[in-house]
């Protein structure tokens, strides 16, 4: 086993949580040596697009990442909800109105983009980057804690976990289990010339229906277009090993109308991604290992906020760095304890409320006439039911 030379701050994992996290430490303080462990031979991200709304564009723009997200991504024109069954427009939010009333924009994006673009800022930042790194344990010791894989050892003032859902060293804090939804959702981008019909390829659009549900979005500048079908799989709840096979989402929508049909084709089918989350715990930190991102607080996709509350995480750590440095020197464990204060609340309640949001898209009968009843009634202007998520005191 090798020891590292010692360090400032270990983040482990290398996705959009663990970058973010690195980025904005090292931007915090000038000349902080930070290091990110990767598990995978090379950093990336699968998977196609990603959502961000304002309370993450507003933290990528204090980032000055914001400019170079937005020229890799689309600004789209609206965000319209539809009844997957019969078709009909529900309700929509007007994203331009959106972006006056929040101050900053709502943007969707390639994840590989996303990724390259923190990738760089790390680079440019002097963030060390290291891959092939499978964090085992985390040792922890007076006011320091050291990463462990088979072959190394890198021991610095905090260990940040940005190691995702299935996170390892969250285990030092929590006994907790991933908890499975039954859900599990099929992607594909493909572009935009290979379509069949006439997309609309200006807004998000989000089909709602029984057990089921479509997102379509446009990506890189409106090149590709991205698709999203999720359904709940019966097979998951018979308790079956194998569950959300293709012959399953072809059923799961076959009653839905024929926009949301003729989108499955066009989905990759051979990768699916079932859907967990976990309860909320807010114990975040011990000693000096400290949970970010999914790590911290996975959540069921259906507000998309999982990368946005993970670039959250990462101003508000960084945030307490920079009030706890006084005469040259970082009280981390002041920082680490507030950070956790803050985050752990709010990240809850967005962890709640997409479950909720999951059984209000996915309901049947009575309770879809009811909701769609309310949601067709809904002034498009009203937007009280968002105003804390996206109204956040950040910058
Ligand atoms: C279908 C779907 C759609 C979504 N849409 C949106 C959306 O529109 N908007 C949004 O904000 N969010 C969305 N999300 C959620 C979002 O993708 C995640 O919340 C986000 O990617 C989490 O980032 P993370 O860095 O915390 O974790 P991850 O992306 O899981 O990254 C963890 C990293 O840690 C590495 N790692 C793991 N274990 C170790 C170890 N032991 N040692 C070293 N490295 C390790 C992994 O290889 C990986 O690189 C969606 C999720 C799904 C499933």
């Amino acid at each position: 086993m090798n020891a590292s030379p010692d360090t400032d701050v270990v983040v482990v994992g290398g996705g959009i949580g663990g970058l973010g996290g690195a980025l904005a430490l090292a931007l915090a303080r000038p000349g902080l040596r930070v290091r990110v462990l990767e598990q995978a031979a090379r950093f990336g991200e699968v998977g196609a697009g990603l959502q961000l709304a304002p309370n993450a564009t507003r933290v990528l723009r204090g980032w000055g990442l914001l400019d170079d997200v937005v020229a890799h991504g689309v600004l789209p024109r609206r965000l319209v909800m539809r009844d997957a069954v019969d078709g009909r427009e529900l309700t929509h939010l007007d994203l331009a109105d959106l972006e006056r009333r929040y101050g900053a924009p709502y943007v969707v994006i390639h994840r590989g983009d996303l990724h390259a673009i923190l990738l760089r800022a790390c680079r440019a930042e002097g963030v060390e980057l290291v891959t092939d790194a499978e964090v085992r344990d985390v040792e922890l010791g007076s006011g320091r804690a050291s990463a462990v894989t088979a072959d190394r050892r890198d021991t610095a003032s905090i260990v940040v976990a940005a190691d995702g859902l299935g996170s390892r060293l969250r285990a030092r804090i929590s006994d907790d289990e991933p908890i499975s939804s039954a859900y599990v959702a099929y992607r594909g981008a493909v572009p935009v010339h290979e379509l069949p019909g006439d997309p609309h390829l200006r807004d998000v659009v989000v089909h709602i229906g029984p057990r089921c549900h479509l997102v379509q979005y446009p990506l890189r500048r409106g090149e590709l277009f991205n698709q999203v079908a999720v359904f709940r799989s019966a097979r998951a709840l018979a308790g079956e090993a194998e569950w959300g096979t293709p012959d399953e989402l072809d059923a799961a929508f076959a009653a839905t109308c024929a926009p949301v049909r003729d989108a499955l084709p066009l989905l990759w089918r051979d990768r699916c991604w079932r859907m967990f989350d976990r309860e909320p715990i807010d114990g975040w930190v011990d000693g000096r290992l400290v949970l970010m991102g999914d790590a911290a607080h996975p959540m069921l996709q259906y507000l998309a906020q999982g990368a946005c509350q993970a670039l959250e995480d990462a101003h508000s750590l960084a945030t307490q760095l920079t009030r706890h440095t006084g005469d040259g020197r970082v009280d981390w464990d002041g920082a680490l304890r507030r950070y956790a204060e803050e985050r752990s609340p709010r990240t809850a309640r967005v962890q709640r409320t997409a479950r909720r949001w999951g059984e209000l898209w996915h309901c049947d009968g009575l309770f879809r006439s009811v909701r769609n009843a309310l949601l067709t009634d809904r002034d498009p202007a009203d937007y009280r039911h968002i105003d804390w998520l996206y109204q956040v005191g950040h910058q």
